[in-house]
């Protein structure tokens, strides 16, 4: 009897890693694993942020922006105390280097902000808003200097409206040596934060959900809206 040809077979199951590559494998299949459930985890707080501020969006501004300040705070207190290195946070009252730069808030923020400067009979410098919003993110530094600080900044480098400060502010934290938050002499890349993952994302979400501009034009907006609802309610008194 004649043998039938020897067939080749082709050889789907590949001979098994050294034991080295399989723990190797091994720790970077647990990694992706991690990485994915932070991931998720993480985006699942996004969620919910988003979700809870689409549904107060159109309640009175300046409260939903307070609401939101004390929630970012209650993050940032809570995470600070879990974070050994939270310690070293550097931000002191006087040094004000941070507030020299471009600032992102939201329109409630902002009527928030007018609210609390028309409270204590702070006058805005309109004319310096409209030179600020020219610039952005990226050009701010191109004005000129004196024009570069926040219009709520005081003489004495304290914030005259810090109870009341956007979360760009509040969540905004050095554990490096506070010179070197002098944009002027120092690159960014050498100032070091101390952050909390929820407060970013808590930021992002309202960033998101509410729209963001910087500070200088989102009040040029309120000052603009408040000059028209003034129009409007003199009107009405007119037709009475
Ligand atoms: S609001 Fe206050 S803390 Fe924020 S940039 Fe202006 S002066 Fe600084």
């Amino acid at each position: 009897m004649t043998r039938p040809p020897h067939r080749t077979t082709k050889n789907t199951t590949r001979d098994p890693p050294p034991a080295s590559d399989a723990g190797s494998a091994r720790s970077t299949a647990n990694r992706k694993a991690r990485d994915e459930r932070k991931e998720a985890h993480l985006r699942g707080i996004m969620d919910r942020y988003t979700e809870q501020f689409r549904a107060v969006g159109n309640q009175d501004a300046p409260s939903v922006a307070r609401k939101v300040h004390i929630a970012i705070d209650d993050v940032l207190e809570r995470d600070r105390k879990e974070s050994a290195n939270s310690g070293n946070i550097r931000c002191r009252k006087g040094c004000a280097h941070c507030c020299h730069g471009p600032v992102e808030i939201w329109p409630h923020e902002a009527a928030l902000l007018l609210e609390t400067a028309r409270a204590a009979g702070m006058e805005l410098d309109q004319a310096r808003l409209e030179r600020q919003s020219q610039y952005t993110m990226d050009t701010w530094r191109q004005q000129p200097a004196a024009d570069r600080a926040c219009g709520f900044l005081g003489g004495d480098g304290r914030c005259k409206v810090y109870e009341f400060r956007p979360n760009a502010c509040r969540k905004l934290l050095v554990v490096t040596d506070p010179a070197l938050c002098d944009a002027d002499k120092h690159p960014p890349a050498s100032v070091g934060r101390w952050f909390s993952w929820e407060a970013e994302i808590l930021e992002s979400a309202a960033l998101e959900v509410f729209g963001a501009a910087l500070m200088p034009r989102s009040l040029l907006a309120e000052l603009r809206a408040e000059t028209l609802d003034a129009k409007a309610q003199s009107r009405k008194e007119n037709h009475k």
